[in-house]
């Protein structure tokens, strides 16, 4: 909800202005034109949310799932029918093409499909008779109230890999949207509106910094999931955790694809092209390195060079535009920069993106996709995440030289193979230390029923996003030991 050109905030079932008076502009980075303030919401307000959800919870645990599920339908459907309408606000705020924009989005919906099957996923298990007459059960009953902190560039898939879990579990959920592109969840949270939830149920907290801390702190949040970088990753890890809350964090990345010579060339480069540039490489499924092995080498490099010079980048709501801009200037000059830290590494720029001239968009924060070619791997951008549109070549003789590569990235999000050898298939599924494997595919992102599974940087905690981790996540285990003697019950 936006009013005098400021988004509100909704809390305890009502649209809100923040009190912290503090604002930061929303742009579309296509054009760099602000399109609405975002209110950087005080301790005051996260603790006015946190007191509505805690005082919702009691009524909300007690709930029957099934009944619980029934506004995840209506849920559902409303998403359904706003459908093209909130994928144009993303592309908006978010830069992506519009079929990014409706792909993710068709990804959270799927979320909330899942969680629909609560009353089945959040059972229990039972033994009789563990000792004569003893039987034992453990039940799983919900958290509490529970938070999202989530990053820019999944506007809106990001949210809903919490927010439909935590509230069929019986939790009382709040979001913390990015600041940079708020708008998405703004307009989602106008559907959740209409559903007739409980006040206090879900609320919607903009903000930045301060917002987060404030949930870190607050006694009442019991748990806490992160999506976004690194260093923040683990900083809300730390925290969180001192203050006793359940967490889970999902880091940046720096995926890899290694291409062995029996690929097929031209759907590998097609696929891997569509894997390091769409959207703008601001995905942390991203391929930013691929590694080519033995006599894959020279045809690889050759279509991928192809390929990415012919992309055509624009303005996401424009027809025939396959790639959008970086989300800021700071983020253009940061890209640009490790660019040029690639090149005294002693990387050739095989396709160079800097600095392009977008018609009609002059003032907005374009890259074009942009290849290095002989990385050093032991340099500083091969090891950094620069999550833009550049993909770094490397060169393996083996697959075990290959596979050594990828396993001494700090960062464990995605790795993939492209091959049409089984054996190799296995290995590489086997020994590559990453949490996410694609064979012959270019982005693995699980489906909502399979977790999100990060390893080593690009992960801090248990249990993951998305599929029965958010179960185990939005839920606590309780294990009841009973026993009924004979003698202490009126027989009938
Ligand atoms: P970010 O870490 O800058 O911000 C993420 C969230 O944290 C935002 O809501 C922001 O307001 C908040 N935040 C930022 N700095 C903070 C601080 N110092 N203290 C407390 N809160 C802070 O990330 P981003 O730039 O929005 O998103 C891009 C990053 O997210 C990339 O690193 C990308 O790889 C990662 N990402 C990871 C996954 C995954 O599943 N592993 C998915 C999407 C994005």
């Amino acid at each position: 909800m936006i009013e005098d050109g400021q988004l509100l905030n909704y809390v305890g079932g009502a649209w809100k202005r923040s009190r912290s008076g503090e604002f930061q502009d929303v742009r579309n980075p296509a054009t760099a034109e602000t399109i609405v303030r975002v209110p950087l919401s005080s301790r005051e307000d996260v603790d006015e949310a946190a007191r509505a959800a805690q005082a919702a919870f009691p009524a909300w645990r007690r709930t029957p799932p099934l009944e619980r599920v029934q506004y995840l339908f209506r849920f559902k459907r409303l998403l359904e029918e706003h459908f093209d309408e909130i994928a144009q606000l993303t592309t908006q705020e978010c830069g992506k093409t519009l079929a990014e924009s409706q792909g993710e989005l068709q990804r959270g919906l799927e979320n909330v499909e899942v969680a629909t099957g609560i009353p089945s996923l959040m059972m229990g298990y039972n033994v009789e008779d563990i000792a004569r007459g003893i039987d034992e059960h453990m039940l799983r009953q919900p958290v509490g109230v529970v938070a999202a902190i989530t990053p820019f560039n999944f506007p809106g898939m990001i949210p809903l890999w919490f927010l439909p879990y935590a509230i069929a579990c019986g939790n009382c959920f709040i979001l913390k949207a990015s600041e940079k592109v708020p708008m998405t969840m703004s307009r989602v949270f106008d559907l959740v509106e209409q559903l007739g939830l409980p006040p206090g149920v879900l609320s919607l907290v903009n903000g930045g910094k301060e917002t987060v801390d404030a949930l870190l702190d607050h006694p009442d949040v019991r748990a806490i999931s992160f999506v976004g970088s690194s260093p923040v990753a683990k900083y809300i890890y730390g925290r969180a955790a001192a203050n006793g809350k359940r967490v889970q964090c999902q880091g940046g990345a720096k995926n890899a694809v290694v291409v062995l010579p029996d690929a097929d060339m031209e759907m590998t480069t097609r696929i891997v092209a569509d894997s390091s540039f769409g959207c703008a490489g601001q995905r942390c499924l991203a391929t930013s390195v691929a590694i080519t092995v033995g006599e894959a080498r020279s045809p690889f490099t050759e279509h991928i060079a192809q390929v990415a010079s012919s992309r055509k980048v624009g303005y996401g709501l424009d027809s025939g535009v396959e790639m959008g801009p970086v989300i800021t200037p700071e983020s253009k000059q940061r890209i640009e920069s490790l660019i040029a830290k690639g090149e005294s590494e002693g990387a050739r720029v095989l396709v160079d993106g800097r600095n392009p001239a977008i018609k009609g968009y002059e003032r907005g924060y374009f890259v074009r996709p942009t290849i290095l070619e002989g990385v050093n791997p032991h340099g500083e951008i091969a090891n950094t995440e620069i999550f833009g549109p550049v993909l770094s070549l490397m060169h393996a003789q083996t697959i075990d030289e290959a596979i050594e590569l990828v396993n001494s990235a700090s960062f464990g999000n995605m790795a993939c193979l492209f091959t049409s050898s089984g054996a190799a298939a296995r290995k590489f599924r086997y020994e590559a230390q990453a949490g996410n494997i694609g064979i012959n595919i270019g982005v693995a992102a699980p489906m909502a029923f399979f977790p999100f599974s990060g390893w080593k940087e690009s992960f801090f905690g248990d249990m993951h996003a998305q599929g029965r981790d958010a179960i185990e996540f939005y839920t606590q285990k309780k294990v009841v030991v009973e026993r009924w003697p004979k003698e202490w019950s009126r027989t009938f």
